[in-house]
């Protein structure tokens, strides 16, 4: 009987998600759904204004603008795939951003089911390869102690960690791919330090891997391929979400956003993942609050939130 009303249920759920009409056209050889007709049709109470519209429903505040990537959900930034295109007042969104970007955040049970039990942390750069130097550290160093306490803390939580390295050692970027799908673990996540040439520059980015078919957030072509990693395009984008908003709770640092690239470590994992910029060296505040252990500690109960909270979302914990 349960699993009977839970079926209805599903279906009940799933059926506004995409179907009914929504009006579809291409814009720039792109595919292209009218985002107010799928809001309405998700019971979202929507407000068109002229170069903007807000949906409020489901727990979530979203404002979309026009002509831009740039959008926000209950305040967070994130950047979309494609750029938003407005009719007058009326707002279309690429249908791969749809997929890809929304519906994973809005409608977390359509995201494929993810055991959340064994975690790979890698922390970026090591050994020759000191990553961005600051005036009184270097990235590697910041990354290494990042890990381990994020490591420390997974562990007393009980979940299985493995870390792509333990000292100052490098490690070949081709080679991390093979190694978290030799552990065939549930989750990884990239710890790396920013760097800008405006000095004034300071917060916290987290990345998941470009779809195919879209460009990076900071440039570059459309492209294509499909890389192993892009398997998990849905969870990527819901892990990054979680793991940006827990920080951004716990270090209250500047929102950089949730954007796409695709960095070589995120290309071949096996498993939802993000690479995570916890901060700028090269301004002189935030590389003082990088080198603060107190600081770090809260870096790393953020990540750590963040996957919890990922977890008891689509995650199947232990
Ligand atoms: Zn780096």
């Amino acid at each position: 009987m349960f699993r009977f009303s839970a079926i209805i249920l599903l279906i009940v759920m799933q059926l506004p998600l995409f179907a009914g009409a929504i009006r579809q056209k291409q814009i720039n050889r792109l595919k292209y759904s009218n985002l107010y007709d799928l809001m309405t049709g998700n019971n979202f109470r929507v407000t068109l204004q002229p170069g903007a519209m807000t949906a409020v429903g489901r727990g979530y505040t979203c404002v979309f603008n026009r002509n831009a990537r740039r959008m926000s959900c209950n305040g967070i930034r994130v950047e979309l795939l494609n750029s938003m295109s407005f009719e007058g007042n009326l707002p279309w969104i690429s249908t791969l951003d749809w997929f890809k970007t929304l519906r994973p955040l809005l409608y977390p049970g359509t995201v494929p089911k993810h055991h959340v039990r064994r975690i790979m942390i890698d922390m970026g750069h090591g050994g020759n390869d000191s990553g961005a130097r600051g005036a009184i550290s270097q990235e590697k160093a910041i990354t290494l102690k990042t890990g381990q306490q994020v490591a420390r803390i997974l562990r007393a939580r009980g979940y299985q960690v493995d870390m792509t390295r333990t000292s100052d050692i490098q490690i070949p970027l081709d080679r991390i791919g093979p190694m978290q799908q030799r552990t065939n673990g549930d989750l990884f996540v990239s710890i790396h330090v920013n760097s800008a040439a405006d000095k004034k520059v300071t917060g916290i980015e987290t990345y998941c891997l470009t779809p195919a078919g879209a460009a990076s957030s900071n440039g570059g072509k459309i492209s294509q391929t499909i890389h192993d990693g892009n398997r998990n395009d849905p969870a990527n984008f819901l892990l990054a979400w979680h793991i940006q908003n827990a920080l951004l709770r716990r270090t209250g640092a500047i929102d950089r956003g949730i954007k796409r690239a695709r960095f070589a470590v995120l290309k071949n994992i096996h498993a939802p993942g993000v690479l995570v910029e916890i901060g700028f060296i090269s301004n002189q505040a935030e590389e003082r609050k990088l080198n603060d252990p107190e600081y770090i500690n809260k870096i790393a109960l953020g990540i750590v939130e963040g996957i919890d909270s990922f977890a008891r979302t689509t995650g199947v914990r232990r």
